[in-house]
């Protein structure tokens, strides 16, 4: 087993998960078997509980783990199925030791901080590397060097290394601050990282270097130099317009050969065709189709996240792209709407709570009524639902129980298993999540979009559509074009073609499973449909 370790120096949000996901996918193209985890620093168990503008998007894996974004990443990267087995966090290895003691698996001895919390961390990589099947693991440690927070980790890495020198390297995401035209580009603060990282008893042998141009050959030489490490493992990582671009930017620096070196190990054929092939369709796109998002969870101070639906604008921009077009995406404020004549095509996301529900519902009137491509995600589609309720069936205070828990027309209503987890305020962990199969009807835009009659996708849900209510809904106009096999629960809805030319919307999130090879078939005919709108 080789390991190859990612942190982050200097500061965050400089693309440590992306280009972790790139390492992976720059080694897979060199023909070997890799798998990627993360590990984040927080005392949550996952990331379920946690709202996307502190964290990001919540991403949802097949077997029901919430976790962080960047294992969407790394499906997407490496085009691979992961499991609950590649997400750590702070809180969930603290579980394990702690009822591993209480189990007597100590065997009386003391259980400390250090050895035993690394220990840990080391058996779930290597349990997580062999249940894949892989021949190296790509390990992302959360936060940035110099936090209190990832410390533990970072002594994992140590003690793997000791015991296992030639087996694994650490690569160090550092950001070089540049702060004007007539400036240079910064390397103090990398070296105060490594100093860092040292002062734990570790040293990077590879530093990416992160920043808005590529890094120079002075540089180069200031980073080896001070960083004590060579030349020509200081990989230059400027900021790219697709991210699809990084793999081939990184290894213009052979980035794999620095690695496989180290490793001791040859590699074997293959190349990065695929992502240079992408890197062309994306460059060559001539049309332009502007999609509006919207959500709330963009806020954070006086900035705007868009961290929080990342998966939903990389399906976005997958099925774009293979249809030749460059997607232009605006945020639209739930709270405060504006102007919806510019768009192309509106998707309504996925979401929680009662803030922003009736712009949303406004926003999705106006797509049915104009004929505008709507499509509707999760919440999307609950709300889908109730506007048609109101507007179309009459019943003026349709809802969804989880805003309005005393509406007359609950069209919107607890799953009942969910029921008692509320009750019990059991929250981590218990929503419908992962993935599950659907059928669909034959003669829709669903079917004709998947070609094939059964599904599966990954759900991350409480409620669901009131049985109650479906007749009524169908003599409204809506087809149920998507169930679950026993057909007790609605998983797509669509206005039928001769009425709007897209207005379909999921209980799923068909985003966690677009990759950009092989883009979600929903979001590219909501694209398609988009482009047919484009212009009119
Ligand atoms: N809040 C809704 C529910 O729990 C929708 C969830 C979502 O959009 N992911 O059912």
């Amino acid at each position: 087993m080789k390991y190859v370790f990612v942190v982050g120096g200097v500061m965050s949000g400089v693309g440590k998960g992306v280009a972790a996901a790139s390492i992976g996918a720059i080694l897979q193209a060199r023909g070997f078997k890799v798998t990627a985890l993360k590990i984040d620093p927080y005392v949550n168990v996952d990331a379920g509980t946690m709202n996307p503008t502190e964290h990001g998007e919540v991403f949802v894996l097949d077997d029901g783990t919430e976790c962080d974004q960047d294992l969407g990443n790394y499906e997407r990267f490496i085009g691979v199925s992961l499991s609950g087995a590649n997400y750590m966090t702070t809180g969930s290895v603290y579980q394990t030791v702690i009822n591993k003691e209480r189990q007597l698996y100590y065997d009386g001895k003391c259980v400390e901080v250090v050895p035993h919390i690394p220990l840990e961390v080391i058996d779930r990589i290597n349990r997580a590397a062999k249940l894949a099947g892989a021949e190296i693991a790509i390990i992302e440690i959360g936060g940035t060097v110099g936090e209190y927070q990832n410390i533990l980790f970072l002594e994992a890495v140590r003690m793997l290394k000791l015991k296992n020198p030639k087996d694994v390297v650490l690569a160090l995401v550092s950001y070089l601050p540049f702060l004007s035209k007539d400036s240079e580009l910064k390397t103090k603060p990398t070296q105060y990282a490594v100093r860092t990282l040292n002062a734990g008893g570790v040293q990077p042998d590879i530093i990416i270097a992160r920043a808005s141009v590529p890094v120079d050959q002075k540089r180069r030489e200031k980073i080896s130099f001070n960083c004590n490490i060579a030349e020509e493992d200081v990989i230059s990582a400027p900021d790219v317009e697709s991210i699809y671009d990084i793999p081939v930017n990184f290894e213009k620096d052979n980035i794999s050969g620095r690695l496989l070196k180290k490793f001791g190990l040859r590699p074997r054929t293959k190349d990065l065709k695929k992502f240079r092939k992408l890197g062309a369709k994306t460059r060559l796109a001539e049309k332009t189709v502007k999609v509006g998002i919207v959500g709330k969870y963009f806020g954070s101070g006086g900035f705007v996240l868009a961290d929080s639906y990342i998966s939903v604008i990389e399906a976005v921009k997958h099925s774009a792209y293979s249809l030749g077009a460059k997607p232009i995406i605006e945020w639209i404020d739930a709270e405060s709407l504006g102007d919806l004549k510019k768009y192309d095509g509106i998707i309504v996301p996925g979401g929680f709570g009662s803030r922003g529900v009736e712009g949303k519902i406004k926003a999705i009137k106006y797509c049915r009524e104009q004929k505008v491509p709507f499509f509707g995600l999760c919440y999307g589609m609950q709300l889908a639902l109730i506007e048609i309720s109101r507007h179309k069936l009459g019943f003026k205070d349709a809802n969804t129980t989880e805003v309005n828990k005393g509406t007359k027309h609950p069209v919107i209503d607890i799953l009942p298993e969910q029921k008692a987890n509320l009750a019990k305020k059991d929250m981590g962990g218990t929503m419908r999540l992962g993935a599950y199969p659907a059928v669909l009807q034959k003669n829709t835009i669903a079917y004709g979009a998947y070609k094939r009659n059964g599904i599966s996708e990954r759900h991350r849900h409480r409620y669901e559509v009131n049985p109650e209510y479906i007749s009524e809904l169908q003599k409204a106009g809506v087809v149920f074009s998507g169930e679950s096999p026993d057909g007790r629960l609605m998983e797509i809805m669509e206005l039928p073609k001769k009425s709007h030319p897209f207005f379909l919307a999921t209980q799923f999130h068909p985003e966690l499973k677009s990759n950009p090879f092989s883009p979600h078939p929903l979001f590219t005919e909501f694209i398609r449909a988009s482009l047919n709108n484009n212009g009119k």
